[in-house]
């Protein structure tokens, strides 16, 4: 249970100022009051020991003791949506509402705490109106923007979640991330619609506002490819080594067939040996596995396979991996020349197959969700860019 129970322990201050309040008054309302602090720590100990039923009984108690409760009754509801029973919060947080006496501050804390509710329940439109009728409230207002925020990037409504995330960027840096990706959902939006332009914009504000944003840079490289600019598309991939060194595997076949398009336009076979040059540098500067592999998997045109498997050869001697042996023995199978390679080899390669043949995945770093393919949201945890590629 650990922090999680720490939204228990706010009504404790609140609590503390009603027990004060109520210190002078009649030995009837001091039993009452006994009683409350007596059942709220009962009803704490249950949940440090994770007994939630026992607490949320304990908690039910103090509410039917002394309805004026307020802080025990968002305490009661949190707990509720805590454990997926909505429908139970839905209906404290509705109570509160609508009580005339409610203090304005805990009137829009209950109408945060419905929206919540809400948007657990999948009801976005009900939760968003709720949000923006909350007003400018300094204590509320950074919750509700985080919860808009939110709903508009479940919604997918890019427009919105960048207006909101810029909204928060000025007094929480974090926000950045998610808003370089909404600037790339809208560039992948303008480039369904063939709005290069558009979508140019959008991925240039989504590097200035993150310019670590390996995502933008590598739809920067697909638009200029799209474009024929193969220059500025090679220039881009090789941007992404100082952004971020796990994403290389990313920019290989995207970066090399660049070259193979940049070689065959200019009519320049000699732009693939710089292809090798650059690939055997970045394996020199940045020596993964993942890179090699990736960079195995690549079909390059004859004219430079040989160099680049001498390259992988070396790679593969200098750092040995299950990967690496995958690689030589098929190399040394071609280099035999041999219609039937050896039956040692090939068992050998069977074995070898069998152990590496999932090749690389991608492992979210926050959740461990594993995936065969890149997602810049982590299905699993809901985070941006916490899913790297990984070699087993
Ligand atoms: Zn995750």
């Amino acid at each position: 249970m650990g922090s999680e129970v720490l939204f228990l322990l706010l009504p404790l201050a609140a609590l503390s100022g009603w027990l004060i309040a109520r210190r002078g008054e009649s030995r009837r309302q001091q039993r009452l009051c006994r009683k409350m602090t007596d059942g709220y720590f009962a009803g704490l100990n249950h949940l440090l020991t994770d007994r939630e039923d026992e607490a949320i009984e304990e908690f039910l108690k103090l509410c039917h003791a002394d309805s004026e409760t307020v802080e025990i009754h968002f305490a009661l509801a949190n707990l509720f949506r805590r454990r997926g029973e909505v429908e139970r919060a839905i209906h404290i947080h509705q109570n509160l509402i609508a009580r005339p006496a409610l203090q304005r501050h805990q009137h829009n804390r209950a109408l945060l705490e419905l929206a919540h509710d809400y948007f657990k329940a999948g009801l976005f439109d009900r939760a968003e109106s709720l949000l923006l009728d909350i007003g400018d409230e300094p204590r509320l207002k950074a919750e509700s923007l985080k919860q808009l925020q939110k709903i508009y990037q479940q919604e997918h409504e890019w427009e919105r979640a960048i207006q909101i995330a810029t909204l928060r960027l000025k007094d929480n840096p974090a926000a950045a991330l998610p808003l370089s990706h909404y600037y790339c959902e809208q560039a992948l939006s303008d480039l369904q619609k063939a709005e290069r332009r558009l979508a140019l914009v959008a991925l240039n504000t989504a590097v200035k506002v993150a310019p670590g944003s390996v995502r933008a840079t590598l739809l920067l490289g697909e638009v200029y490819q799209q474009s024929q600019d193969y220059a500025a598309a090679v220039a881009a991939y090789e941007r992404v080594e100082h952004q971020d060194r796990e994403l290389l595997t990313e920019i290989v076949s995207p970066l090399c067939r660049c070259y193979e398009l940049m070689a065959s336009a200019h009519s320049q076979p000699s732009l693939l040996d710089k292809l090798t040059v650059y690939l055997k540098g970045l394996l020199e500067r940045q020596p993964q596995p993942a890179l090699a592999v990736a960079i195995a998997q690549y079909r390059f045109p004859l004219a430079v396979q040989s160099q680049v498997h001498q390259l992988l050869e070396q790679f593969f001697l200098n750092t040995p991996s299950l990967h690496g042996v995958r690689f030589l023995i098929e190399r040394w199978i071609e280099q035999s020349g041999r219609v039937t390679p050896p039956t040692s080899l090939q068992r050998l390669q069977w074995v070898v197959n069998k152990i590496s043949e999932s090749g690389n995945i991608y492992l979210c770093h926050h959740c461990g969700f594993e995936a065969k393919t890149l997602y810049w949201l982590c299905p699993g945890c809901k985070q941006w860019s916490t899913i790297k590629p990984y070699v087993r």
